[in-house]
């Protein structure tokens, strides 16, 4: 498999150099130069196939030989250890439930596939060093997907007072080769100290480090795998809609990459909150970047989404060919509250904010274009990630799954440091020194 850079098409690598390097240094993405399509057989008989199956599948197909497959298989087979069902809520609606893995949300695909697929390309007798700078979320999801994965270690920095006490408990109850370190700043101050930990060449001379950013592609190759499981679901392989609640959008990229490799989708549906960069792009033809603004679906409050090269090239680069395939829809958190309400009152389903904008715009996409067919919204994270806010807007209390609330009664272990570069850099070097996970 070749990947190429959105600002360089002559610019390829391999998938080893793009999962390590995670951005050309251009500046820009890497996207596969080919994608190939699944045969017809296939594509025809999804039913036929369990998740692990067809994930395997269309894992080979996209990453051809850059892994054994014997090594594709495992990786697969530990990546998709839970399910992602499909559960209809009226007319021809579904919700696509990816939330029933470690932390609750679809982000534990991606982290699990991206930690397996680096501890195979990275350096046989090496150790590496994954540092993250985490609010919270992907903190969690990334020191999950990491646990126990012989030779990376995980090195997270949070800032004090900043993250929730659950989360607070998902990044330092794990240990093993996840270590957290409660920084006594800002979030801002945690990314710093890993920025300038990545262009310390004194500290790379005798450590090898690494980033789990959203971008590496290693996180969005198997976001595509729930795609095919989802029409697989569905009794008849007629042509669908997918719904994605978006903010970087990384999830609804991999959706695409689905379709390019021969899923039969009509419209990818971008649903996000008040921050309308796209569907506001989808309107005018003009792409404006803007600050973020807070709302009650937080991992959506995004200004300038990371990932919207890679899916307007995927979509062919013009915006008569984006609009082509991709709609977009936005809604206020008034809007997303009442949603919450109403399918609960009427369906007796619990949607968290982020899946409930996804909703509203299935409604109103089903509204404007009277499609037949199913429609599947992507519930991206279970509604007790976001108790107070889905409590507060129903009256109802929420309970939290055991395998997240159980991590209540565990001890915290973390170091404490100030803000200062320097102070990280003697810690992590006396603190990693002389130990190895290998
Ligand atoms: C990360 C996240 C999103 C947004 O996904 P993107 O890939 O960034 O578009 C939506 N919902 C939840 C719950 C998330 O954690």
């Amino acid at each position: 498999m070749d990947l190429y850079s959105t600002n360089n098409e002559s610019l390829k690598v391999d998938l080893k150099e793009a999962v390590l390097q995670s951005l050309p240094a251009d500046n820009g993405l890497y996207l596969p130069s080919d994608i190939p399509s699944l045969s017809s057989s296939f594509l025809q008989n999804l039913q036929s196939y369990s998740f692990e199956e067809l994930s395997y599948i269309v894992a080979k197909t996209l990453l051809k030989d850059s892994i054994p497959d014997d090594i594709l298989k495992s990786i697969v087979r530990e990546t998709v250890n839970f399910q992602a069902p499909i559960v209809p809520i009226h007319d021809n609606i579904y919700s696509l439930e990816l939330f029933h893995g470690p932390t609750l949300a679809f982000k534990d695909f991606g982290a699990r596939f991206m930690s397996r697929v680096m501890k195979y390309f990275k350096e046989e007798d090496s150790e590496l060093f994954i540092l993250v700078a985490t609010s919270g979320d992907t903190g969690g999801a990334v020191a999950s997907g990491f646990l126990g994965v012989k030779g990376i270690r995980v090195v997270i920095l949070f800032p004090k007072g900043k993250v929730s006490p659950l989360q607070k408990k998902q990044l330092t109850t794990l240990g093993q080769n996840i270590t957290a370190i409660q920084i006594d700043g800002t979030f801002d101050d945690c990314q710093a100290i890993v920025k300038k930990a990545f262009l310390d060449q004194k500290l790379s001379n005798d450590f090898t480090l690494s980033s789990a950013n959203s971008i590496n592609i290693s996180r969005l190759i198997p976001q595509s795998f729930y795609y095919f499981n989802a029409v697989a679901q569905l009794k008849a392989a007629e042509e669908v809609v997918f719904v994605v609640p978006s903010g970087n959008f990384g999830n609804i990229t991999a959706g695409i990459i689905a379709y390019q490799m021969g899923l039969n989708v009509k419209h990818f549906v971008a649903a996000t909150n008040i921050n309308d960069i796209v569907p506001a792009y989808l309107e005018s033809g003009k792409y404006q970047p803007q600050q973020s603004r807070a709302t009650i679906s937080n991992a959506m409050d995004v200004g300038n989404p990371s990932n919207f090269p890679r899916l307007k090239k995927l979509l062919g680069s013009t915006w008569n060919n984006v609009k082509n395939k991709l709609k977009g829809y936005s809604y206020t958190d008034e809007q997303t509250r009442q949603a919450i309400k109403q399918v609960f009152k009427q369906y007796r389903y619990l949607m968290d904010p982020h899946g409930a904008v996804g909703y509203l715009a299935a409604v109103e996409y089903l509204q404007e274009t009277h499609f037949r067919g199913p429609i599947i919204f992507l519930e991206t994270a279970h509604p007790s990630k976001f108790k107070e806010t889905v409590e507060d807007t129903l009256n109802v209390s929420i309970e939290i799954p055991k395998r997240l609330s159980e991590l209540r009664h565990l001890d915290e272990v973390y170091h404490q440091l100030g803000t200062d570069y320097y102070g990280f850099r003697k810690w992590f070097r006396d603190h990693f020194e002389n130990s190895s996970t290998i």
